[in-house]
């Protein structure tokens, strides 16, 4: 592999071509009503291209397409094994176009280089990999009958999949989503967010060129108001699989009452509690993972450690590391290599986070690093790394969600206290625990109230477990075969064996 430096990256940005039209029935079109909205970039505030601005008509257009695919049959009903070769090729393709979807996702998300290229891209073509390699390999059930009669349970797809996806990880979401639903046998329609919208548009022509049919992948930019509700209230639409906010994911639940009932799916928000307790393994190790769990990817990650709730007689020893290896996340140029921490999203929510930091200020929060704009000059919007130490609980940066590079840095007296903190909150995406002593780690992961429990590390795990929350972070699981669930339906089969005419009915 080549070593590319910023200027091979920012000289491949000045050739590289923005999609920006959406993508329905295999063709790329324009959005009915002509509107567009502007894809920014948010390391120099600039807009890269304008994209189509779907709404509720394109979102009609959109299930009529994907309905008639699935009807047709050329992919919900051809073996899972013809599918897997489908997507195969499509995950195939993905890493040949890794360059070019890790510059999209850079530049219109804000995200270091070296992380689009090395992370989000590898690792959702392996989600769309490994559901190809799993679906193959899925059974059926035949229930425990007497024998004048046999049962089949089979697994069968939804119909049309509505998928909903924010800005943090373009294209990992949409993978996360994409992967189990096509693996399925359904047609799925796709809505990135409409502040990175570009890596998806990418994404459908990889999948019509790696041989999916027509309609079985629509993707459609639009704001959430518009097209992302239109997608919720709409009749024919049979499930939707959201991530976002847990504000937005209550929309989605209270759209399906409204419409047809279709299911619905939510991955939501989090304020993850990462427990450092005085019999800590390695303090080195914890406050490495305290400061990647919190400034990677901008601090903008659903399970970013936001809360450090760590024992009073190591607080100031574990806080001093912290702050020195934070000053490696000073942010840079995303297109720069040696970039750890890029761009906030958006100027929306820049100040969103530069907000948060004033109220930890107001409410009495000691600020010990960081906590201003800066590279001002550049147009862009990086925030510093940065930490609050002296965090009660009941402030809003210890009890909202910030979604930007700042750790809230709360004293605890014991695992017992630590734990219960944990808890103390309206999310349960994920939890972590530092400690030696194996009975403290099992007993606080049952206690801990997370769909996901580290132990002496942090955001580690792989595509074959799942991932999802507790709580108001949500339900449903994205990854491992679970995901699969999602996406299907059992559908019971009794066949009577020798049928006569039944003397009188027994209920069993
Ligand atoms: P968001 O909820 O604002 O938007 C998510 C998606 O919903 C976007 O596509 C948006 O267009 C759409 N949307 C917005 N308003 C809508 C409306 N009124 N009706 C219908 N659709 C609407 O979230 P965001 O700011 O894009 O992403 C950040 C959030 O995502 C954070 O809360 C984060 O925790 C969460 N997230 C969760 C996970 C997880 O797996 N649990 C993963 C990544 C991000």
């Amino acid at each position: 592999m080549t070593i590319r430096t910023a200027s091979d990256w920012r000289s491949d940005a000045t050739r590289l071509r923005f999609r920006r039209q959406a993508f329905i029935d295999g063709k790329t079109v324009d959005a009915l009503s002509g509107l567009t909205f502007p894809a920014i970039n948010p390391a120099s505030g600039s807009t890269l291209v304008s994209v189509a601005a779907c709404d509720q008509a394109d979102v009609d257009v959109a299930v009529k397409s994907s309905r008639t695919a699935f009807e047709r049959g050329a992919w919900s009903a051809i073996s899972p094994s013809a599918r897997k070769r489908v997507l195969l090729r499509l995950a195939e393709l993905m890493m040949t176009h890794a360059d070019e979807l890790a510059l999209l996702e850079s530049l219109n998300m804000g995200k270091p280089i070296t992380d689009s290229r090395n992370i989000d891209v590898p690792v959702s073509a392996n989600c769309i990999a490994w559901n190809a390699e799993a679906i193959d390999k899925l059974y059926g059930e035949i229930a425990p009958t007497g024998s004048d009669a046999l049962a089949l349970v089979t697994r069968e797809p939804l119909g049309v999949v509505a998928a909903v996806v924010p800005w943090n990880f373009p294209l990992l979401m949409a993978c996360w989503k994409l992967g189990p639903a096509l693996a399925a046998g359904n047609s799925v329609i796709l809505k990135p967010a409409e502040q990175s919208p570009l890596s998806a548009l990418r994404l459908a022509e990889l999948a019509m060129e790696a041989g999916l049919p027509e309609g079985v992948l629509n993707v459609l930019p639009g704001l959430g108001e518009t097209a992302g509700q239109a997608l919720g209230l709409h009749m024919d639409v049979d499930a939707l699989a959201f991530t976002g906010s847990t504000e937005v994911g209550k929309l989605f639940m209270g759209y399906s009452g409204k419409s047809n009932m279709k299911r619905v799916s939510l991955e939501c928000g989090g304020k993850t509690p990462h427990i450092i307790l005085r019999d800590c393994p390695n303090l080195d190790a914890a406050a490495q993972a305290v400061a990647s769990g919190i400034f990677f990817n901008q601090g903008e990650v659903c399970n970013a450690g936001s809360r450090l709730l760590v024992e009073e007689p190591i607080r100031e020893a574990l806080l001093e590391k912290v702050i020195a290896i934070s000053a490696g996340y000073m942010p840079g140029d995303p297109l720069d290599p040696a970039t750890t921490m890029g761009a906030i999203v958006s100027k929306p929510q820049m100040d969103r986070v530069l907000e948060y930091i004033d109220s930890g200020k107001n409410e009495g929060a000691a600020l010990v690093r960081g906590g201003k704009r800066v590279r001002v000059e550049s147009g862009g919007f990086f925030v510093e790394p940065t930490v609050f130490d002296g965090v009660r609980n009941d402030m809003r940066i210890a009890r909202e969600e910030i979604f930007g590079p700042v750790l809230s840095v709360v004293s605890c007296a014991s695992a017992e206290e630590a734990v219960r903190v944990a808890n103390d909150t309206i999310y349960g995406l994920a939890a972590a625990i530092w400690t030696s002593n194996i009975d403290t780690a099992l007993s606080a992961s049952r206690r801990l109230r997370a769909g996901s429990v580290w132990v002496n590390c942090f955001d580690e795990g792989n595509i074959t477990v799942p991932f999802g929350g507790f709580k108001q972070s949500g339900f449903g699981r994205d990854k491992s075969i679970h995901a699969i669930e999602k996406y299907s339906d059992l559908k019971t089969t009794w066949i009577k064996i020798n049928p006569t005419p039944a003397a009188a009915r027994v209920l069993t």
